[in-house]
């Protein structure tokens, strides 16, 4: 077990390690209860520090034997690692342990899956296979022996050896622990091959268990898109001669890009137009470049230690998010991005797990693999292009990539090779990797005499430990329209670099509409006043596709808002300006598909409590509903035209178009059971040959109160398909109606096939209850407390998706008192259990605050 008192760690007390390591020889005999790990370790002092303690980590390790350079000796052991004294020059490290892949349930570490060995060690699962200094600063050539019954024994870098028995791999690139990977299973391969810009050949193998072997064209073809999209956009090329992926059914994130052997959640790899929806091939598609970019960015520049998170991550996600924009449609995935930005990260940096992009402390680093941290730190690359262009931000790419290979790397490492091609200070900018919490930008606008001036203010309100904040630079992307729609003053970026600013632009013949902050050109909630006419004027004539499309959500945002306080009807501003968008089919079907969302209801929620109010989530699903229906009845006449647009004749294919196709007429037919009680889903359903058209019509079937005989059926088809199955208990909470969602869930927790203990199968029932706002917030409380009760059982076996769970209550303090005590009771009654996790521990008295 843990410590009662976790220490918590501070950036500031960073130190290097006394030793650098010059070469790791492990031998792995696999067995489930005990499987021996020998370790060779050939260390030497670091002339960078004078700090000679020997401190090597390990966690949960039965040590054997341990030696140096050959005689034995007897460590200090305690429940985090080992010490013992060494020699002030070269030497050699032997160790012997013994580890229980079998017992090890919280999948970090070496673990089995369906009696496949795999691993997983970022951030610090490396110290429960041997002892380590397990941080990312020590880097190191490994050499891998695996002795093992199984078909198949996988390791980073290339193969070396290999017979009866046995296999040998070798990574000749220096690593951090955290990126060593080891898998052995009874798997089957599809393969490929790719040729890098230099002619080197490298073959590829995405490994999946037996029956899977339909599912990985898409995959493969993804992979070989992303090696060459990085090439051709990066100058990246891939240094090994094989790359290997594995895909595992038991694993807490979403995939890991160790070295030459990325391991995946069979749910974002695994892919076939039967079993995947639209959504899915285009989430697989980014993870699978996200993990294979992070060769370079995260592997041969890694990070110095683990509040340099970001550096990695951020510019990761920068880089998959350019990738999805290049082979798909750049508007819809900025639209998609910030919809998610809004939906995960704006609550974390609104609330009590408020933290900057770069922590300046943790107890338990898994509690920081956070939106902030991956979607916010890649908004700040965003901002850092847009500010310093496109040009110098290549240079400074390339700059990196040549000064800093072979590195650990810290953030400052990283803005100093952008001051050094630009010039510029960026120490203001960097406050947005120290300041937590979202910035408020306020626009003003004042004309006269053929001036138009926008005066903009910023303020970012208190975060935990942050009372004061200072201005930000904020790239506010700016363009101008006339009065009859043309553009008069195309996009610029303005530089927000003062509390309150003004920028004024003059020679003007009528007084402008502004359309601010283009393509969310910064993670800030935008407070502009605008007339609903004005944004029914933008939503008709921006030419910036994103404001666009805001301008649609911002009506309907005002709308659900009047609808909510003032008990209002729809309005028809909204109703006609959307409709006029969703009639002009030059526009892309997936852009108008995403026209017709709402803002969710968590959003209306902290949009009521930022102007401090206190959200109803009931009233907040009634007035979503009752807009919905209103929608509906509006477009009557329009949607069997959407319908008809949205037929594809051609087979299937998980491209852009075609998905954009589909989505469109997914939505269109949501609208369309609203007025028909689900009479044409009903027939979509009977004769649907995919998922994506499959999954739409039966939610639609749902939503509409029927279905029964569908949702059976579709059991029944699925039943041996585990990531399908996924889908079916997901989809019963999230449509469930909000007095029923805690009883659906608590219905489906108690059903054969609900394998707690497997993330995917948890998530899908519990995540889904955590998202449906209405019914976890249901007034009798009984979803805080089925989600409590979960939350308990699982810690012991699961700490880590045990605590990504917790933040379900991180927005607690918007609600009323009652809800509020009900939250707060359960938050004590998990708190209270005795030997709760560390991860469980921090995540709750974060959100429990004082
Ligand atoms: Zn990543």
């Amino acid at each position: 077990m843990r410590d009662a008192a976790p220490n918590t760690i501070h950036l500031k007390d960073y130190t290097p390690f006394g030793y650098l390591v010059d070469e790791v020889r492990l031998t792995f005999d696999l067995a489930p209860d005990a499987t021996r790990v020998t370790s060779r370790i050939a260390f030497r002092p670091n002339p960078e520090t004078t700090d000679r303690r020997f401190f090597l980590h390990g966690e949960e390790l039965r040590l054997l034997r341990a030696a140096i350079d050959g005689a034995e000796i007897a460590p200090e052991i305690t429940d985090e690692g080992l010490t013992c004294s060494v020699p002030d020059a070269p030497f050699v490290w032997e160790a012997e342990v013994e580890i229980a892949p079998a017992a090890n349930t919280a999948l970090e570490g070496l673990y089995l899956s369906n009696g496949m060995y795999c691993t997983q060690c970022e951030a610090e699962g490396f110290r429960k296979i041997t002892y380590y200094p397990d941080r990312p600063d020590v880097m190191s050539t490994f050499t891998v022996r695996i002795n093992g019954t199984h078909p198949v024994l996988l390791s980073n870098g290339n193969p070396v050896d290999s017979g009866e028995g046995f296999a040998e791999w070798h990574d000749p690139w220096p690593k951090p622990a955290y990126l060593f990977a080891l898998v052995a299973g009874d798997l089957v391969a599809h393969s490929d091959t790719f040729t890098t810009v230099s002619g080197r050949e490298v073959d590829l193998n995405l490994w999946v268990r037996p029956g899977d072997e339909g599912k990985c064209a898409f995959g493969m073809e993804a992979l070989k898109k992303s090696m060459r999209w990085d090439e051709e956009v990066y100058g990246r090329e891939y240094d090994l001669d094989v790359f290997n992926i594995v895909a595992v059914d038991d694993f807490n994130m979403g995939a890991m890009e160790n070295k030459g052997l990325n391991i995946f959640n069979s749910a974002a790899v695994l892919a076939s137009p039967e079993t995947s929806t639209d959504d899915n091939f285009e989430r697989i598609e980014a993870i699978i470049a996200h993990e294979y970019f992070h060769n370079w960015t995260g592997n041969r520049i890694t990070c110095r230690d683990w509040f340099q998170l970001c550096l990695k991550e951020g510019l990761t996600v920068f880089r998959d998010a350019q990738f999805t924009s290049d082979l798909r449609s750049a508007p819809v995935k900025r639209i998609r991005d910030v919809i998610d930005l809004r939906a995960r990260q704006f609550p974390e940096d609104q609330g009590p797990l408020s933290h900057p992009v770069r922590p300046e402390s943790f107890q338990e680093i898994n509690n920081f693999y956070t939106a902030t941290v991956y979607e916010k730190g890649a908004e700040v690359i965003g901002m850092l292009k847009r500010l310093v262009g496109d040009a110098a931000y290549a240079e400074a790419l390339d700059l990196y990539f040549a000064r800093h290979d072979g590195q650990a790397c810290t953030i400052e490492d990283w803005l100093k090779v952008f001051e050094d091609v630009t010039g510029r200070d960026l120490s203001q900018f960097k406050r947005w990797y120290s300041q937590a919490g979202t910035p408020r930008l306020t626009v003003e606008e004042a004309w006269q005499d053929g001036t138009f001036t926008l005066t903009l203010s910023q303020e970012t309100p208190a975060t935990p430990g942050q009372p004061d904040k200072l201005p930000q630079v904020i790239p506010v992307a700016v363009g101008l329209l006339n009065p009859n729609g043309d553009e008069v003053r195309a996009t610029e970026v303005l530089e927000l670099t003062q509390a309150r600013q003004s920028f004024s632009f003059d020679g003007l013949a009528a007084r402008p509409v502004a359309s601010v902050l283009r393509d969310f050109s910064a993670p800030v909630v935008l407070d502009h006043d605008l007339s609903p006419e004005q944004r029914a004027f933008l939503l008709a004539h921006d030419t910036d596709p994103f404001n666009r499309w805001e301008a649609g959500r911002a009506l309907a945002g005002q709308c659900l808002l009047d609808m909510i306080t003032e008990d209002a009807a729809p309005d028809t501003a909204y109703l006609d300006g959307l409709t006029a968008v969703l009639r002009d089919d030059g526009l892309d079907p997936a852009y108008r598909a995403l026209m017709l969302g709402l803002p969710s209801q968590s959003e209306l929620a902290a949009t009521l409590h930022q102007r401090g109010l206190i959200p109803d989530p009931q009233a907040i699903w009634e007035a979503t509903e009752t807009l919905r229906q209103t929608t509906a009845q509006h477009m009557q006449d329009l949607l069997p035209r959407l319908r008809a647009e949205s037929q594809i004749e051609a087979p299937f294919r998980p491209d852009a178009d075609q998905a954009g196709k589909r989505a469109l007429g997914s939505a269109a037919l949501a609208l369309l059971s609203r007025l028909d009680s689900g009479t044409q889903a009903a027939a979509d359903y009977a004769c649907a040959d995919n998922m994506t058209l499959q999954l739409s019509a039966l939610s639609c079937l749902l939503k509409a109160g029927k279905g029964e005989v569908e949702l059976a059926a579709f059991y029944d088809q699925w039943r041996g398909d585990r990531l399908v199955i996924d889908k079916w208990f997901g989809l019963q909470v999230a449509l469930a109606a909000p007095e029923q969602a805690a009883e659906t869930a608590r219905r489906l927790s108690a059903h054969a096939e609900f394998n707690w203990r497997n993330p995917n199968r948890f998530r899908a029932v519990f995540g889904a209850l955590a998202m449906h706002h209405a019914g976890f917030h249901h007034a009798s409380g009984a979803a805080y407390q089925l989600l409590a009760d979960w939350l308990i059982r699982l810690d012991p076996v699961n700490p880590q998706t045990t605590a990504r769970m917790c933040s379900a209550y991180q927005t607690w303090r918007r609600y009323d008192d009652d809800r509020q005590l009900l939250i707060g009771a359960q938050l004590d009654r998990i708190l209270a259990q005795p030997n709760l996790s560390r991860d469980t521990t921090e995540m709750l008295t974060r959100i429990r605050g004082s």
